[in-house]
Parts: structure tokens; C-alpha cells; sequence
């Protein structure tokens, strides 16, 4: 760790602009902006039960998970086309550069698509395009992870992993989404078993709305690398020991928890205090159209809430390089960066 100086109040929010991060717990149909909703609708004529952009947006105050999912897959039935993956994965990867998102590792839902009959190569084939273009044309590198629907069977995540295996190249890893509650982990053991035979990665949310137990049941059924949320860990001490010895990133979304009633609000957000508690904490924006903001935007306002500092920051943004699926290398690239930013900013 570098030596962190001091930064004055009213100078941190540009040091959180500036200071380059990778976002890990993003999903690319939760990035889907209302107005490019509207003009998906329209390019792919299908009829949005939301009279306009602001009709659609008001619509957006949610009271837990599952009122939020009902809008978020509402808003992806306009997805039809190669193309409009394509198009949904270019604007996020705009924000992200503008946020100095380095590197990005995007959640799919592909169910959510087939289901509707989509092609699984229609859906991967417009993302994986996307993050291909992404690193030369923007400067931020990226990688897929296929996200299984938990509040659907295992089967079906089975019949889901085996359509996507001719294009293993593109993506490397899983994850478990959706209504976590009554969707424990273990319904998946076999599936992520069979996924880390494969040699794909393995995530999975847990400990969002869902008890310490979900995030014991990822670990040890599951075998995950990284905790999606987790931030009802600190419930259970022996479960923060077990996460902070074996360094278990956790993806923590703070305007998500925010937005759908995790947290009363941000200023009691406890992701100070896993990093106190020597957590590989991260700060990333999980469903950004739907929970008013991207990643800087997550960053400035949780600090300015908790009164998080420069130490902290460059603890976050650390964690996210380390907690990433890239390679070691390139992990010590972006860290150098990251260091030469805080040696040099005044
Ligand atoms: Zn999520």
C-alpha cells in the first residue's frame, strides 16, 4: 500500500472520479437506460405497457427485490436483435470509461432472453462483440458471466449452460441472480458443480435480502470465488473471519441496497465497516438505470454519506483489481495506475 495522503473534503469526489476501478457486479440489462427502451421498442416495434420516458422512470420506486424484477424484465422483452445487445452493452461501456471503469466484468441473463425465444448466439454474440470492441475503442477491458435465474430450476439452468457451451470462448464464468429469498444456493449445487469441471469462474449473490447462511451455503456448496452482495454478513462474526482469511471479494452495490430498502439509508451503510474489518469490499453500481447511478456516482455519494476517505478509496479500488478474474499481470498494471494516480493528485 502506498503512502495515502490526506484529501481535502471538497477535493475527494474528483480523486473518486479520477482514480481508475474495475466494476464487478454489473448486469448489462440493468444498464438499460429508459429512453433506449423506448428506442428499442420502437426500432423493434413492441408495444411498452408505459405511455412515455418519464411514465417508465416514475416507475421506478421499488420496496424490495422482487418489485424491482418485475420492471427489470418487463424493460428487457424490447431485446430482440444481435444488434440490440450490441447497443445496450456500447452505452454502458460509454459510462463506464467516462467513470474511469478500467475493467469490467458483465452479468447476463440468458434466460431471461430464451425464455422469449431469443437465441442464446444472439445474445452472446452482441455482448461478446461489445467487449471485444470495448478495450481498443474506449480503454476499458471486459468479460461475460452467464448468470443462472435462481427462482428458476436447476434443470433449467442445466438446459441453459448446455446451449451456451458452443460459445465457451466468450464467457468465463457463472453466476446465481434473481429473487434471492427461498432460492438458496444448494438448489444449484449440481449445476456449479458441473461449471467448475468446466473451469468456469463461479459468483453468486448472496446475503443481499438473504441470510448469513446463503453466503456460507456459496462458499462451501457452491464453491464461489466471489460474494455478490454479502452485506448481511456482518450479522454472523464467524462468517466475516472466514470471508476476511480466505479473501472472498464481496460485491457491494450501495445505491442498490439504497434503492431497494437493503439499507435505510446510505449513511448507515456498513461498507466501512467491512473494510475495518479487512474485507476485500467493492463498491460496484449492479443495475445503474434502475438505481440512479453508474459507478462514480456510487462512490460519491457513499462517501459523502459515510464520510468514508482517501484510504478507503484507494482500499476500494485496490480490491476491485484484486478481486477481478484477470490475470496477474495484468492486475499489477492497473494497481501501478492506480498508485501513480494517488502519488500525483493534489
Ligand atoms: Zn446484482
Amino acid at each position: 500500500m502506498p503512502t495515502i495522503r490526506p484529501v481535502a473534503a471538497e477535493r475527494l469526489p474528483e480523486l473518486l472520479r479520477r482514480m481508475p476501478k474495475a466494476e464487478l457486479h454489473i448486469h448489462i440489462e440493468g444498464s438499460l437506460e429508459p429512453e433506449l427502451i423506448f428506442a428499442l421498442a420502437q426500432r423493434n416495434g413492441v408495444a411498452l405497457p408505459y405511455a412515455s420516458v418519464e411514465d417508465l422512470r416514475k416507475a421506478y420506486a421499488f420496496t424490495n427485490l422482487q418489485s424491482f424484477l418485475d420492471i427489470y424484465y418487463a424493460g428487457a422483452s424490447v431485446l430482440l436483435k444481435e444488434q440490440d445487445f450490441y447497443d445496450m452493452a456500447w452505452a454502458y461501456f460509454e459510462r463506464a470509461a467516462a467513470d474511469n471503469v478500467a475493467h469490467a466484468e458483465i452479468f447476463f441473463d440468458p434466460q431471461t432472453h430464451t425464455a422469449r425465444g431469443v437465441a442464446m448466439e444472439t445474445v452472446i454474440n452482441g455482448l461478446h462483440r461489445a467487449c471485444v470492441e470495448a478495450g481498443p475503442k474506449l480503454g476499458v477491458s471486459a468479460a461475460l458471466i452467464l448468470c443462472f435465474l435462481r427462482h428458476l430450476s436447476e434443470e433449467d439452468a442445466f438446459a441453459t449452460l448446455e446451449q451456451a457451451l458452443p460459445f465457451r470462448d466468450q464467457f468465463i464464468g457463472v453466476g446465481l441472480d434473481s429473487s434471492e429469498l427461498g432460492h438458496p444456493p444448494e438448489k444449484f449445487a449440481r449445476v456449479f458443480a458441473r461449471c467448475r469441471e468446466l473451469g468456469l469462474h463461479r459468483v453468486a449473490h448472496a446475503g443481499e435480502e438473504g441470510p448469513p447462511a446463503y453466503v456460507w451455503s456459496a462458499l462451501d456448496v457452491l464453491k464461489v470465488e466471489r460474494i455478490d452482495h454479502g452485506v448481511q454478513s456482518a450479522k454472523d462474526p464467524a462468517l466475516m473471519q472466514r470471508l476476511a482469511q480466505d479473501r472472498i471479494p464481496l460485491t457491494v452495490c450501495p445505491l442498490s441496497n439504497l434503492k431497494l430498502c437493503v439499507v435505510p439509508s446510505l449513511a448507515q451503510h456498513n461498507l466501512g465497516a467491512l473494510l475495518d474489518a479487512g474485507l476485500v469490499a467493492t463498491v460496484n453500481s449492479d443495475d445503474p438505470a434502475y438505481f440512479g447511478g453508474y459507478m462514480n456516482e456510487n462512490f460519491l455519494q457513499t462517501f459523502a454519506a459515510t464520510g468514508l476517505a482517501a484510504r478507503q478509496a484507494w482500499q476500494l479500488a485496490a480490491n476491485s483489481f484484486e478481486a477481478s478474474f484477470l490475470d496477474a499481470a495484468a492486475k499489477r498494471a492497473h494497481q501501478d495506475r492506480l498508485n501513480e494516480v494517488f502519488e500525483t493528485f493534489v
